[in-house]
């Protein structure tokens, strides 16, 4: 369900239009009202900027994502609802209308953890008083725009985290893909058309060597995660977790063998999470475990079961004398974080893991 809305937005950013559709019908007859209200809303966000020329409906559709992220609490989703529903109005002339939208956006965008939606709103307003020939206040929000956007690729610059460069090889093989799908299949939710989009959803979203989900997975569903548990008031922590000295199990086990380790640890990591957890690999011998509703000391609880399960895995099966052994970051979520901080926390927290003498889990210094 959640995989089919976030294909269909990955389907959007590739001009796919009827794919995406198909995914939308997927996601909608799967969907139970009204627990999933949150999906609901997207996937009508979704079908609001598939209504490409027809105003009416798109307006329709973005109208009750509005609703829908209101009632879920999603103060980003307002946010995009209204851009969308501003951009609308604007190409349609409705200035009045578009002026008030873009505002209502702008003050809800106006938070840390929507940057990237508050740029595009700041410069949707320059271009609507630009329009109504009001240079002083496009100018404005022109300059507001230009101070947003550097502070958002400053922060990929810095962090590096979930960058775009390493998601290029998954849309080039989901483009191979979408582009040899049947549409019918998808629709017909035939056993062969399940199939297909079960493959289509692997290779978007999983790691081919250990089944674990990939960034692509955590670049979408993280924030989604943070917005959630913010609006419910639950914790959320993450745990960032390294091999250590893998490259020596690579140069004395052969690298075979280090890609067995992984394997294996995935399926370590896999036995008995709950539900909503998510495991993802992260980097090459990094893996995120994402853990709603956990508090830091849950987390840390957690972190040391797996370092201790990895560490008294009987290894030997693999190759004699191998042993393997690993370092955990952990970072609760604070109110305000966004993905890229959040993560970047546990990063932090896995280098002190590491300094003081691997094997051990570690948390952020108290600030
Ligand atoms: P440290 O304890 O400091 O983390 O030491 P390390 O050797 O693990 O250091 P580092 O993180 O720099 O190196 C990671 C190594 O993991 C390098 C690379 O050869 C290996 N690796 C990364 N991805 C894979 C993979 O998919 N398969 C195998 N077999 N090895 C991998
Ligand atoms: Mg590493
Ligand atoms: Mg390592």
């Amino acid at each position: 369900m959640r995989a089919h809305v976030g294909l269909a937005a990955a389907l959007i950013a590739l001009a796919q239009p009827q794919m995406a559709h198909a995914a939308l019908d997927v996601a909608q007859r799967r969907l139970v009202l009204p627990r999933h209200r949150p999906w609901q809303a997207q996937i009508q966000f979704h079908l609001g900027t598939l209504a490409d020329g027809d105003t009416v409906r798109a307006e329709a559709h973005f109208q009750s994502a509005l609703a829908l992220y209101r009632d879920s609490g999603n103060t980003a989703g307002q946010a995009a609802a209204l851009l969308a529903l501003g951009r609308l109005a604007q190409a349609d002339g409705a200035h009045d209308r578009a002026e008030h939208h873009l505002l209502r956006a702008a003050a809800l965008a106006d938070d840390q953890r929507a940057v990237s939606l508050a740029v595009e709103v700041q410069l949707a307003l320059s271009q609507h008083y630009e329009a109504r020939g009001d240079d002083a206040r496009a100018t404005r929000h022109y300059l507001e725009f230009h101070a947003l956007y550097e502070r958002l690729h400053q922060g990929d610059r810095r962090s590096g985290v979930i960058s775009g460069r390493r998601l290029a090889a998954t849309e080039m093989r989901l483009r191979l893909l979408t582009s040899e799908i049947e549409l019918s299949q998808l629709r017909e939710e035939s056993d062969a058309g399940r199939e297909r989009m079960q493959q289509l959803e692997q290779a978007v979203y999983r790691d081919g060597l250990t089944g674990a989900l990939n960034r692509r997975a955590l670049a979408e569903q993280l924030p989604q995660l943070l917005d959630e548990a913010e609006a419910r008031q639950l914790p959320l922590s993450v745990l960032l977790i390294d091999f250590d000295r893998f490259k020596q199990v690579n140069d004395q086990h052969s690298h075979a063998t280090g890609d067995a380790v992984l394997r294996e640890a995935a399926r370590l990591f896999g036995l008995g999470r709950a539900d909503g957890d998510l495991l993802l690999r992260y980097g090459g011998e990094e893996f995120c475990l994402v853990l709603p509703g956990a508090d830091q000391a849950a987390a840390v609880a957690q972190a040391d079961q797996l370092r201790a399960r990895i560490a008294d895995h009987d290894w030997e099966q693999l190759s004699p004398a191998l042993m393997v052994t690993l370092s955990i970051g952990v970072a609760q979520a604070q109110p305000g974080d966004n993905a890229e901080i959040l993560l970047s926390r546990a990063d932090l927290a896995l280098y002190l893991a590491k300094r003081s003498g691997r094997d051990r889990v570690a948390v952020e210094p108290a600030q």
